[in-house]
């Protein structure tokens, strides 16, 4: 006993010498030496990216779920020795976070919120809990699965827990979502540089409530905005996104208010709640709502201002000017097929229009890489013939063949890889004049490496076509220009031509000629009332 004491105070001491010398010394020995008994708050959440316009499902091993003790590592602001992490008693459930992908089966839904429910049973009660999401998860059969989740999270730990959420602003936030919530924001940044930050911000709010006994925010202001972007067309580090996230910030200063959010949403989706919305929290009703509607109405007011980050063309227009020019070398993105944002990566269209291009078919036209296609069987092949010599099979179209049916390649194995920990085997089969990187699995190419390590040279060849969005840093800085391709697909950027059926209507860009809508500011029910 007396050894367990003398072990505190020593840790007690330990803390306050640390925080000696910080702005607030003075306040947080306070807390530590005035209040013994620590907050207990549980940590939970699911985190994917999925659109329902891909035919891939999405299985439970995605999410590389953590469990107990091991969630901490996803958060290098509760490392054993940080300030956040001695605040308070953690009980970390489960954690999950997936590459984008198709829904999420029902299953694998249902495992892992039944996981985590029954964990959380075991460690209640809670003061708070922090609620890690993406926000733009779809579930076979089932609506608003982040809705879903938390209130059944709430029939676990109760209405009095506060519950802090935090998201990336490609999510979108239902209104049941934000009533269960008690605070709630999203990253300020795409691409999402303050993610980290995002999520000490959630956490660090949910202590400072708690420990100073203000407990939820009175009030929460929420303004639902009918625009469904693209992430493509909505960067932070251009205009207007530019101006209208740097707006955020200094919103969420403001004395009376907690904090300030605004989502773009999540447009390869279709369900009602897929659309952007703007949150405010605090204790100041004034501030609170009129901040809301002033941050959707910059927004509203900027939606024509909205453009891809790059040109863009038919893939037929990006492979002429490609061609013609004398920039090398000449990226294109296939980004219908994006398999970071949700694409099956396995459609074959692209890659079936380039090969029947009259320019490739011989080796002596302009060199071109294809990354990638999955094609297991043909890497099989690959394997049997050796590299040097011809092989000849099917690739792609397992998942996705609405646009083109499985592609027959014909030609030399250049490379023959093992062991990177996505796609597990990667061949290069040249067709013509073109380089096709096929894989045993499907595989996001963003890095120099991931085509050198083929014995590929993407600086020296003429025209790089890789299925993605917007450059990765490292093909950003490598391409001597760039064109975004608007290619068929699960995410398709050519909104209009995915066909919505369920979401909410008119909204922009979709509805041309819409009026202005109604951006009052709502305030929503506060858990537990
Ligand atoms: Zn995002």
């Amino acid at each position: 006993m007396r050894n367990r004491f003398i072990a505190r105070f020593l840790s007690l001491t330990a803390i306050c010498l640390l925080m000696a010398g910080v702005a607030h010394s003075t306040n947080n020995k306070n807390r530590h030496t005035k209040k013994i008994a620590k907050p207990r708050i549980a940590i939970a959440g699911l985190a994917i990216e999925s659109s329902t316009f891909s035919p891939a499902l999405t299985l439970e091993e995605a999410f590389h779920a953590k469990y107990g003790a091991e969630v901490f590592t996803s958060y290098r602001f509760l490392s054993a020795d940080s300030p956040l992490r001695s605040r308070a008693i953690w009980v970390p459930t489960i954690i999950g976070k997936s590459l984008p992908g198709g829904t999420v089966t029902r299953e694998a839904y249902e495992s892992l919120v039944t996981k985590t429910l029954d964990a959380l049973k075991k460690g209640a009660p809670y003061d708070g809990l922090y609620f890690d999401i993406h926000g733009a998860m779809s579930v076979v059969g089932l609506d608003d699965p982040e809705g879903d989740f938390i209130v059944r999270i709430r029939k676990v730990i109760g209405k009095q827990t506060i519950i802090s959420t935090s998201m990336d602003l490609h999510g979108n936030v239902s209104w049941r979502l934000a009533e269960n919530s008690d605070l709630i924001t999203c990253y300020r940044m795409a691409p999402h540089e303050d993610a980290m930050q995002t999520k000490q911000r959630a956490v660090k709010n949910l202590l400072d409530r708690i420990e100073s006994g203000k407990g939820k925010p009175a009030y929460k202001a929420y303004v639902s905005i009918p625009i469904l972007l693209p992430g493509e067309k909505t960067s932070t580090r251009i205009e207007p996104g530019k101006s209208i996230y740097q707006a955020v910030a200094p919103a969420a200063a403001q004395p009376g208010i907690v904090d300030a959010a605004i989502w773009i949403g999540y447009a390869w989706a279709d369900e009602p709640r897929n659309h952007a919305v703007v949150m405010v929290t605090g204790d100041d009703k004034e501030k609170v709502t009129q901040t809301a509607t002033q941050l959707a109405q910059r927004f509203w007011s900027a939606r024509s201002e909205f453009v891809f980050v790059a040109p863009t063309g038919t893939l037929a227009e990006c492979l002429d000017k490609a061609i013609a020019s004398n920039k090398r070398p000449f990226f294109i993105s296939d980004s219908g097929d994006n398999p970071t944002a949700g694409g099956a990566g396995d459609v074959t269209w692209t890659l079936t229009e380039i090969l029947k291009r009259p320019e490739f078919k011989s080796e002596t036209g302009p060199s071109l890489i294809y990354a990638s296609i999955p094609g297991p069987e043909l890497v099989k092949a690959a394997i049997a013939a050796g590299v040097g010599n011809n092989v000849e099979g099917y690739a792609g179209a397992k998942v996705d063949a609405r646009f083109a049916p499985p592609i027959k390649l014909s030609g030399k194995v250049e490379a023959i890889e093992y062991g990177d920990k996505d796609a597990e085997v990667e061949v290069v089969i040249r067709v013509g004049s073109v380089h096709v990187i096929v894989t045993q699995k499907r595989k996001p190419y963003h890095r120099e490496a991931d085509f050198t390590r083929l014995g590929l040279a993407p600086r020296k060849t003429d025209i790089v076509v890789v299925k993605i969005g917007y450059l990765e840093p490292e093909l950003y800085a490598m391409k001597a220009d760039w064109l975004l391709a608007l290619t068929v697909g699960g995410v398709d950027q050519n909104l209009e031509r995915l066909g919505y059926k369920r979401i909410q209507r008119p909204m922009f860009p979709l509805d041309k000629d819409m009026r202005d809508p109604d951006l009052s500011a709502k305030l929503v029910p506060l858990s537990g009332k």
